[in-house]
């Protein structure tokens, strides 16, 4: 079992007396700084003027300065810029305001790991990933406990890098509800597949090929909508909390019948060819050049494809029937 570091294993003194540059205010900025800010850190927020989140970061008591001054000011500077954007910031912005001892710090490994990012050799550079999104890293953290984090050290130019990987993520929210240690390339190679082949780019796959079929063969949309797209959130709950095997528990044995022999028919040896081959383009850097290209060209395939998929029909379908969830709201 891997070892796992909780409250007692960190040490906020690490941070104590520094100043700590959030640069971003978006999903993870917004919830890590302020999470950071009541664990008692010093938190100053680097976010551009004029945009939602520089109006939300005011709103939540902050005084956001340009990122320059923000990394100026802190000892430890951490980038919570979209990953497409870090570079150009980096090299603009933070890398002239690094100072000898400084720490820069991650949610992600893509700009490291992929040498987008080449910092200098006397600051640490460690990562704080919570393993959920920034709102989730909110909420949880005001109701008294945390998401899970993982760290990862880069760098140990002070010879403290874990100390304050550690103190950080306490400061997070993440040692309350356990804290992991891994590499950034580990990190990052693992959370690209992760959201490519299963969590983002699979299940939205698997519930679109589901919901075709079952409408292709003349069933009703909203039925199709509530079967393949509503009652995954029901499935995945059960599994979140004990797995598949509490999932298949709760099923009836009809359900679970189909489940264990039809899965393979689905997900099958060809599914399993194509993680392998995303895999691979992860691991040699194929897919981070093929990312960091299409934002040089302004998103051509990107934007094509999102704009298909939003006018999918199950999307006009489920804007509708959600539309009298009131119960979704909350
Ligand atoms: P985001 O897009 O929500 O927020 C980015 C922030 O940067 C915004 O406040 C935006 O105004 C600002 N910004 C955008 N372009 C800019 C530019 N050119 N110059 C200056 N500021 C600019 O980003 P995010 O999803 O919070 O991701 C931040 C980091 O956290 C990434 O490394 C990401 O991989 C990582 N991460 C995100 C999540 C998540 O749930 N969103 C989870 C784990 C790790
Ligand atoms: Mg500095
Ligand atoms: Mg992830
Ligand atoms: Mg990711
Ligand atoms: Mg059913
Ligand atoms: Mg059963």
């Amino acid at each position: 079992m891997v070892k796992m570091y909780y409250n007692e294993d960190a040490d906020l003194k690490y941070l104590e007396g520094k100043k700590v540059a959030v640069i971003g205010y978006g999903s993870q900025g917004h919830a890590q700084a302020q999470n950071m800010r009541e664990a008692g850190l010093d938190v100053i927020v680097g976010q551009r003027k004029g945009g939602a989140s520089y109006e939300q970061a005011v709103a939540d008591g902050f005084k956001p300065v340009s990122a320059a001054e923000a990394a100026k000011q802190a000892d430890v500077i951490q980038v919570l810029l979209p990953d497409e954007v870090q570079k150009k910031v980096y090299y603009n912005d933070i890398e002239p305001n690094l100072e000898a001892g400084n720490a820069l710090v991650f949610s992600h490994g893509f700009n490291i790991h992929f040498e987008q990012i080449l910092p200098p050799t006397d600051v640490d550079v460690y990562m704080v990933a919570p393993k959920g999104p920034g709102h989730l890293v909110r909420r949880v953290y005001e109701d008294g406990s945390g998401v899970p984090c993982l760290i990862a050290i880069y760098q140990d130019a002070t010879g403290d890098a874990k100390e304050k990987a550690l103190a950080h993520a306490k400061g997070v929210g993440g040692t309350r509800a356990g804290v992991i240690e891994t590499s950034f390339k580990e990190e990052t190679e693992t959370d690209l597949f992760g959201e490519q082949a299963v969590l983002c780019g699979g299940a939205s796959e698997l519930v679109r090929a589901g919901f075709e079929t079952l409408v292709d063969a003349g069933y009703q949309p909203e039925i199709a909508y509530f079967e393949c797209l509503h009652e995954l959130k029901l499935i995945v709950d059960l599994m979140y909390e004990g797995g598949i095997a509490t999932m298949r528990d709760s099923i009836s044995d009809t359900a679970e019948y189909g489940d264990l022999i039809a899965g393979k028919q689905v997900i099958n040896d060809k599914s399993r060819e194509a993680m392998q081959k995303l895999l691979k383009d992860i691991q040699t850097g194929e897919f981070a050049k093929q990312w960091l290209l299409e934002n040089q060209v302004g998103r051509p395939a990107y934007s094509k494809r999102k704009e298909i998929d939003a006018n999918h029909q199950i999307e006009q379908v489920g804007e509708k029937l959600r539309s009298k969830m009131n119960w979704i709201e909350e």
